[in-house]
């Protein structure tokens, strides 16, 4: 059946105008480094490349409505240069659902395990990838860009890749690591893997990071992030011992306030995410965590 919105509409199937997906976010942006422009709606970010004749375009946004205005922040920098490349981190609708309104006759790169996913799903608005790789590292050297595509080994979502400049010394990877202590409460989140497949990162020469939310990252932040999270493991563990119910808020929350507000209540988003976090790491522990990769041991070592 024929879906009534104007739209892409995603995965959505309800009948009807989706006013949603057209609603029209201000994309604001401002240079990284060298070619390195960043561009965010506030809460989602991402980067975008200046070539020599175009401009490669990381990941869509995750509506119609904000694609359509990231193209037209793309074009308000570079007038002259559209968008001839795109580069998918993951998988996930909210990242990538719109390659569809932002450039439709670009190239896609995206990992391998990403596109099964895509080509699996097949949203209304998300296109599939015109050119996968597999393995971990790759090299492209795309109308005058230089960078290398890693997918670390499992973190969030499938086939998620970072972007790494080694000449402007900035990676860039979405939904791994981000200011605050929000996000890891989403079930295809790979706690096993999480902190040491993050952890290879830092055998790499970067200074800066560009997450997927929010603000730019220091190599220093990016650690002591990541060390939160580390620490998660460990208070996880300790509240199902405790006697805690992962599904009480109110103990929940009572928890989190005593236990890390302490160490953490300063952090971005504490008093929203706290509780979920530890319900999420407690589930981890209860379950014996999700899905394949999320039981196989993570390949370290050298990327
Ligand atoms: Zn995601």
């Amino acid at each position: 059946m024929e879906h009534s919105c104007r739209e892409h509409y995603g995965i959505f199937t309800i009948a009807g105008d989706l006013p949603i997906q057209g609603a029209y976010r201000d994309i604001c942006y401002q240079p990284v480094r060298d070619n390195i422009w960043t561009a965010s709606e506030g809460i989602y970010r991402t980067i975008f490349l200046e070539g020599k004749t175009g401009c490669i375009a990381f990941d869509t946004f995750g509506t119609p409505g904000t694609a359509r205005a990231y193209q037209a922040a793309i074009g308000r920098v570079f007038p002259t240069k559209p968008i001839h490349t795109i580069v998918y981190s993951h998988d996930h609708l909210d990242h990538t659902g719109y390659a569809a309104d932002l450039a439709p006759e670009a190239k896609i790169i995206a990992h391998d395990y990403a596109n099964r996913v895509i080509l699996g799903r097949k949203s209304d608005g998300q296109l599939a990838a015109s050119e996968t790789f597999a393995g971990e590292r790759t090299s492209h050297e795309i109308d005058g860009c230089y960078f290398e595509l890693i997918y670390p080994g499992p973190t969030h979502g499938d086939g998620n890749t970072a972007a790494y400049f080694p000449h402007s010394k900035t990676l860039f990877m979405v939904d791994t690591v981000a200011d605050g202590v929000g996000y890891t409460t989403l079930m295809d989140w790979h706690l096993t893997h999480y902190v040491p497949v993050m952890e290879r990162f830092l055998a790499l020469d970067w200074d800066l990071f560009v997450p997927g939310h929010f603000w730019l990252l220091t190599r220093a932040r990016f650690i002591e992030i990541l060390d939160y999270w580390k620490r998660l493991f460990d208070f996880g563990q300790q509240a199902v011992i405790d006697g805690l119910d992962p599904h009480n808020w109110a103990d929940l929350n009572r928890y989190t306030d005593e236990k890390l507000g302490p160490l953490y209540g300063r952090e971005f988003r504490f008093q929203e995410y706290a509780a979920m976090n530890l319900s999420r790491y407690m589930q981890h522990y209860l379950t014996g965590g999700w899905g394949i990769e999320g039981n196989l041991s993570p390949r370290l070592g050298p990327l």
